[in-house]
């Protein structure tokens, strides 16, 4: 037996640019013949990509149910015959023919091609409460749960569900590459600027971010290793950060989730 590496070809993951500051994420087939699409809030610009390259759409991954992440599932149904729909199991998201009730491991199986993918699920609430994230390979789709510098709002659950969703995150390998779906970026670093004003790896990240959004570049993926760097959301086990939220909030801050709670009031009306 002679030793023989089998290097697996890996899919190519590229934005598809939609509304103000969203990203489709397109995972494209190795063999480039298909792809799927993740949080597709608006069909248009997923058929124009389609189109452009040649491609057919294997599958759709949903996070949750904000509009904006799957106002073009009925559309891409339309378009594409026993397309699947995977997503959390949320009655009000319509379109969804997968629901993935559990974490865990997951073949995704696809309705055109033969581009399956093998992912991870978590659960993750905080901005809503059906939130999933899925992680393919090293690639990381967190919706809205964790942006460069940044995270989403906490619209349905609460600071310390948060708090453990973007811990599941931070668990990761640090190369892990976080997809988001705004670009917030340059927005989240003035904000994280505020709260560690000496923190170096974040005033040198603030140059590159800056500079690929002067050439309209976006500024993801982003990594789990540069997050624990720079994002205040993901720093708030360090007890560095409880001085100045203890100031600002005039209460206690002596453990993780009330530095976090207070850092995402704080970020509510920066
Ligand atoms: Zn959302």
């Amino acid at each position: 037996m002679s030793n023989v590496h089998v290097t697996r070809a890996r899919p190519q993951i590229t934005p598809i640019a939609a509304f103000d500051d969203n990203y489709i994420w397109a995972i494209v087939a190795p063999k480039g013949d298909s792809c799927w699409v993740v949080d597709p809030g608006d069909a248009a610009p997923v058929l124009a990509f389609l189109a452009q390259n040649d491609l057919t759409l294997a599958g759709v991954l949903i996070t949750h149910h904000h509009s904006d992440h799957t106002g073009g599932i009925l559309a891409l149904k339309e378009a594409f015959d026993s397309l699947p729909v995977y997503g959390p199991a949320n009655p009000a998201i319509k379109g969804i023919t997968q629901p993935l009730t559990e974490e865990g491991g997951y073949r995704l199986e696809p309705g055109n091609g033969q581009f399956a993918l093998e992912c991870r699920v978590f659960k993750v609430p905080g901005h809503t409460l059906d939130h999933i994230a899925y992680l393919i390979d090293d690639a990381l789709f967190c919706g809205d749960t964790l942006f460069c510098a940044g995270c989403g709002r906490l619209f349905e659950g609460s600071a310390e569900q948060m708090y453990h969703s973007l811990g599941q995150f931070a668990a990761l390998d640090d190369s892990t590459k976080v997809y988001c779906t705004h670009e917030y970026t340059l927005a989240n670093l003035r904000f994280a600027k505020a709260i560690e004003p000496d923190n170096q790896a974040l005033a040198d990240y603030m140059l590159t971010a800056e500079a690929l959004r002067e050439q309209q570049q976006p500024t993801l993926p982003s990594t789990i290793g540069r997050e624990k760097a720079i994002n205040p959301f993901m720093r708030c086990q360090k007890n560095t950060l409880q001085s100045r939220l203890e100031s600002h909030s005039g209460q206690p801050c002596n453990d993780p989730v009330s530095r976090f709670a207070v850092l995402r009031q704080w970020k509510d009306n920066f």
